[in-house]
């Protein structure tokens, strides 16, 4: 039987993301097609992906990017650009899956549109669900889209959900692999560089979750996403540092069953899956050989080592408008760090500096929650000039 092709739209096409799901549909190609792609500045892949999947619109940040795209690529793709061109993508026509995958909460509204406007999601941008999990919780029971997980962690756990009773389930568990700083020296954390924290030891990601992943609030923005898209209490979720990275999570039921996934450390398998769902396809990837890896190990999270791993998990607990404020933070304090302007141990003094004067509250639309991030970020860069000045 010969099945319908998914038509795709790709937020955020030319990030690490958003490359990985092109390559996942370039070896899939019979069961896709590509309508739309929307990127931010990086003309130069985009136009190369636009001349590959040939899509019926791609939008770009602004005005001149459209014009300088406009030049390079025919006359047939139709280009939009700004706020409102990454909302005509995430809810266009054609549409059958919106992968989210834009960084930080450049990637909310246009994930709003997609879910508005029906779509099923396949979620990458962890940060939505971070700052709006009730609010996309809401808006997709109401148009009656699907959100698919992307990140390996929550991949594994909605995998291990998958007929079961989510009232039987006891906790969940995410791994972290501890990040290139599980074992240096406490003393030695906080003057730790750039190039030092970008050297993950065993995923290839974008900067700011590879940033993130040295410090663990990574880790905690995903335990605020598991929140939402599996709608658990916060002591339901734990997290376990697992050097190896082989299990991505474990879901333990209330009879003492534990079911985890295992697979290779490599992108393209969650996504796939998102995009297969719920179907599983044949990997191109090489399968994983346990014999090889020998041992899998798990420890519990130091304290000490990871703050902002324990800011995060505060925030968890206490709800409310905290997390849009954890995430406003640590997106302008990590902005600082990759610009090296701070050093490593400061991005967490930003973070905890924001959350301190803030009067928390429940926050119900969109337009509260922007407000709220925007008024985090003048107070973490008000922080940051002050901070530069006693230099
Ligand atoms: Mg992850």
């Amino acid at each position: 039987m010969k099945q319908k092709r998914k038509n795709l739209v790709i937020l955020g096409s030319t990030g690490s993301i958003g490359q990985n799901t092109l390559e996942v549909v370039r070896r899939q190609s019979a069961r896709f097609r590509v309508v739309g792609l929307a990127a931010g500045r990086n003309i130069w892949l985009l136009t190369s992906q636009v001349e590959e999947f040939q899509p019926e619109v791609v939008a770009v940040e602004s005005e001149s990017l459209a014009l300088e795209l406009r030049k390079k690529v025919g006359k047939q793709v139709k280009i939009v650009y700004g706020e409102s061109g990454y909302q005509t993508v995430a809810s266009w026509k054609k549409a059958d899956l919106v992968v989210s995958a834009m960084t930080g909460i450049a990637g909310l509204k246009p994930t709003l549109a997609a879910l508005n406007s029906g779509k099923d999601l396949a979620l990458a941008n962890k940060e939505t669900m971070v700052v709006a999990g009730a609010l996309i919780r809401k808006m997709a029971s109401q148009t009656g889209s699907r959100i698919i997980p992307v990140d390996s962690e929550h991949s594994g756990v909605f995998q291990c959900l998958r007929g079961n009773n989510k009232k039987q389930v006891k906790k969940i568990y995410l791994t972290a692999s501890g990040g290139p700083f599980f074992r240096v020296p406490l003393e030695e954390l906080p003057k730790k560089t750039l190039a030092e924290a970008l050297k993950h030891p065993r995923w290839k990601m974008g900067r700011k979750v590879t940033i993130d992943s040295a410090t663990m609030m990574n880790k905690g923005l995903e335990l605020i996403e598991a929140r939402w898209l599996f709608n658990l209490r916060p002591e339901q979720l734990e997290v376990l540092i697992h050097p190896q990275s082989i299990v991505h999570a474990l879901v333990e039921f209330v009879d003492g069953s534990i079911l985890a996934q295992l697979s290779q450390t490599d992108m393209k398998i969650p996504i796939q899956y998102a995009l297969s769902f719920p179907e599983r396809w044949e990997s191109p990837l090489p399968y994983l050989s346990l014999a090889e890896i020998g041992s899998l190990e798990f420890y519990p999270v130091e304290e000490k080592r990871y703050p902002l791993f324990n800011l995060a998990r505060r925030v968890l607990e206490a709800g409310r408008s905290f997390p849009v404020v954890l995430n406003a933070a640590n997106e302008v304090a990590v902005e600082a760090f990759l610009e090296e302007e701070i050093n490593f141990g400061e991005i967490f003094q930003v973070v905890e500096y924001c959350l301190e004067a803030h009067r928390p509250r429940y926050l119900k639309t969109l337009e509260e929650i922007l407000e709220t991030d925007r008024i985090t970020r003048e107070l973490a860069r008000q922080f940051l000039r002050k901070r530069g000045k006693e230099r």
